[in-house]
């Protein structure tokens, strides 16, 4: 993701391995009855009683900044969303396929500002609590292993929440003239229920109705348009997991423009009609960034892409949705380079996700350097060295060149930016994730070399896709190139407090 304040730039994280714990408060228990094979000299099966453990699903998935957000107990398999949107008002049904990581009696998700008026599992009816989570519980405990179907009728007005991460609101937004999500990292229960965080991926069918005129448009593709009698209802799917905080929705009128990449990736984009020519300008050249980008990272890992470009004037930010990222026009003022940054993010922070949002840094820097790769692809080397190199001198001084999202950002400057390791949760998109992450890759490519570095990169998202991972991972990855400097000079980069020297750009440079 990438926001701008004055000049402002963002965005998140992931790590590996689900790390889900259970809050193992109360339990209840039943017993089941085994028959046992074969070992009666009698031959009569014996039976022996084997004690189940119900417990509660955690409330936090195990995040190191925000160990309240996602849940434990469970894993959701696919999102199946049902919803009628007024205008104003939001109401419908999620049906949630989840499987079930341990033996559950209850289990939580995350849900804000709106109301609930029905749950079941597997068609039975449950009990429920909703106070700062929905706490489902099931008239049947869940066996680990099993896979039920959990339906949340719901309804409310949607509104945006403060971030837990720092900076602008997140969740469901207004433009000029529509509705949008924009939800990283946290946004995405202001508007369904859902086990918020990058750590349990989904697939996705949303079908929404919106009034007569406007038009619903969200990640992956298109399956049916249909007119109702509340309106149209617009019905996508995503068939390739997706975060919560990645599902795009954005509802307005819209300009379709469709073109496809040399590389034969489909493109369909949504302006905002009111949207100006310049602006549309700088998406023109998408197909060659994906192309360009599948070079660099393997494959483009999605059926199709686009922009969702909304008017807003509150919003100054841009957030890489999964296969259709979305821009308020305000960041726009960053030209070309934004539209690059959110495009190479389907590879890095989409197909490959944080397990943890401390490890931000593997979106956002690899997300920074790919907007410099497209720069030195466009414009040469020297471009590219330029960036690097105002990067460099930005994180080196103490403010006011310093920019961050909060005051405490700015101050925060002053005595130098955190390493990008170890972000602050208050202020997870603070510069050092973008731009020392981006030089940590710079720095690594001209220790490795290009062919092994590039090589790097490719593993990264290769190995990773689809799925989660974490720093050790990188770290890891990088160590096998066999360069035994290698790793540490990633971790010099990512974890300690002074930025390191690029020798080989003498920076910083001589007093
Ligand atoms: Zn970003």
């Amino acid at each position: 993701m990438r926001s701008a304040a004055v000049v402002l730039v963002l965005l998140l994280t992931a790590c590996s391995g689900p790390a889900i714990s259970t809050g193992a408060s109360s339990t209840v228990t039943m017993e089941e009855t085994v028959a046992s094979d074969g070992a009666d000299p009698e031959d009569t099966p014996s039976t022996t009683a084997r004690v189940v453990e119900y417990t509660d699903g955690s409330s936090g998935i195990g995040d190191s900044l925000f160990p309240e957000l996602g849940n434990g107990g469970y894993d959701v398999e696919h999102y199946a969303l049902d919803l009628v949107f007024d205008g104003e008002a939001l109401s419908g049904s999620a049906e949630l396929t989840i499987t079930a990581t341990q033996p559950i009696r209850s289990f939580r998700l995350e849900l804000t500002g709106l109301n609930v008026t029905g749950v079941t599992v597997d068609g039975l009816s449950a009990s429920y609590d909703l106070a700062d989570e929905l706490t489902v519980y099931p008239s049947v405990p869940i066996d680990e292993g099993k896979t039920v179907t959990l339906d949340v009728k719901y309804h409310g007005i949607p509104r945006s929440v403060p971030n837990v991460a720092g900076r602008f609101p997140v969740g469901w937004h207004q433009s000029v003239d529509g509705w949008f999500a924009l939800s990283e990292p946290a946004g995405a229960d202001t508007w369904f229920p859902s086990n918020n965080h990058p750590l349990d991926k989904a697939t996705l069918s949303l079908r929404i109705t919106v009034p007569p005129g406007l038009e619903a448009v969200s990640s992956g593709s298109l399956l049916e348009v249909e007119a109702t009698e509340q309106g149209t209802a617009y019905l996508w799917d995503s068939n390739e997991p997706i975060a919560p905080y990645l599902i795009a929705l954005a509802i307005g009128v819209f300009d379709r423009e469709e073109s496809t990449s040399v590389g034969g990736v489909p493109i369909i984009n949504y302006f905002d009609e009111d949207v100006g020519e310049a602006e549309r300008r700088l998406f023109a050249r998408q197909g060659e960034m994906l192309d360009f980008f599948a070079g660099i990272f393997g494959p483009y890992p999605f059926d199709e892409y686009g922009a969702i470009v909304l008017e807003t004037t509150e919003v100054p930010a841009a957030l890489e949705t999964q296969t259709r990222s979305t821009f308020g026009t305000q960041i726009l003022v960053l030209g070309e380079a934004v539209v690059a940054h959110e495009l190479s993010h389907q590879w890095v922070g989409d197909s490959v996700s944080v397990a943890d949002w401390g490890d931000i840094w593997l979106n956002e820097g690899f997300a920074t350097y790919s907007d410099w790769l497209w720069l030195e692809h466009t414009q040469g080397n020297a471009a590219l060295e330029k960036a690097v190199t105002e990067a460099y001198a930005r994180l080196s001084g103490p403010g006011p060149g310093g920019f961050s999202s909060t005051q405490e950002g700015l101050a925060q400057s002053k005595e130098g930016f955190p390493p990008p390791g170890s972000p602050p949760a208050d202020d997870l998109f603070n510069l050092s994730v973008y731009q020392r992450g981006g030089l940590t890759l710079h720095a690594l490519r001209l220790h490795l070399g290009d062919e092994p570095f590039f090589g790097v990169l490719k593993d990264w998202a290769t190995e990773h896709r689809y799925g989660n991972a974490s720093t050790d991972d990188f770290l890891e990855l990088v160590e096998r190139s066999g360069d035994t400097r290698a790793r540490s000079l990633v971790e010099e980069w990512i974890f300690a407090k002074d930025l390191p020297p690029i020798d080989e750009l003498n920076l910083p440079p001589p007093e």
